[in-house]
């Protein structure tokens, strides 16, 4: 009858977030280190890159040639 969500929150209401770096799937913590990302593509690639990947890539998106922001 009712729909419950149990676990599932899509607001992330415990006060921290992570992404996951699209190149080495490491985790990255949201306020715990600087994130990279490309302004296009993190809605739709889920773009996040870690600091030494960022790096890697000369801080350009690889899937736009973007200039990564951090957030
Ligand atoms: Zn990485
Ligand atoms: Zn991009």
């Amino acid at each position: 009858m009712s729909i419950r969500m149990k676990g599932t929150n899509a607001y992330g209401h415990s006060g921290w977030l992570t992404h996951k770096c699209v190149i080495c799937s490491r985790s990255i913590r949201v306020g715990g280190t600087i994130i990279y990302t490309c302004p296009k593509d993190a809605e739709k690639l889920r773009a996040y890159f870690c600091e030494a990947d960022a790096r890697n890539v000369k801080y350009k998106c690889p899937f736009c040639g973007e200039q990564l922001i951090t957030i």
